[in-house]
């Protein structure tokens, strides 16, 4: 199965901001949009960074308070991984594991086309779980 199954389903928006927002807007913005991570584009609408809750928490461990009104280009990681539609699940899974963090954004070329979270694969495994559990129910009333 390929990530680009798990995007015809759940759409192809992704919350980008910029480098120059604040950690308390990129805070409310999370809260609000109910989601776990912010990806920072560039001028050109390159993804330069990924802000995510983990951030955020050590953000505000490192430098308290003050670390709100820093900019989120102080806290983000700038070495994105990324993958492309035509990547596996399974891949994805693999590096979202080995490197411990639970967002993946997809890109074409350079263009943003979507963004998937641990929560998101392991929802679509679990409907794939439960398709290959009915299909041989199936067969095994019809045999
Ligand atoms: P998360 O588990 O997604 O909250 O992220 C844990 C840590 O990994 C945070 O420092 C994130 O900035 C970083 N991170 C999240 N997603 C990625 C990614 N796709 N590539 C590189 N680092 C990431």
């Amino acid at each position: 199965m390929i990530v680009k199954s798990i995007l015809s389903v759940k759409g192809h928006d992704v919350l980008t901001t910029s480098p120059t927002t604040t950690l308390a807007e990129g805070a409310k913005t999370l809260a609000e949009k109910r989601i776990g991570a912010l990806v920072i584009t560039g001028a050109d609408n390159r993804v330069v960074g990924i802000v995510t809750e983990r951030d955020i928490v050590r953000a505000i461990a490192a430098h308290g308070a003050s670390a709100l009104t820093m900019a989120v280009s102080e806290f983000m990681t700038r070495k994105v991984v990324t993958c492309s539609e035509a990547d596996t699940v399974a891949s994805i899974m693999e590096q979202m594991t080995a490197g411990k963090f639970r967002h993946i954004p997809v890109v074409e070329g350079h263009r943003l086309v979507g963004i998937v979270s641990i929560g998101d694969v392991v929802k679509w495994r679990l409907h794939e779980m439960e398709q290959e559990h009915s299909a041989l129910r199936d067969y095994i009333q019809t045999a």
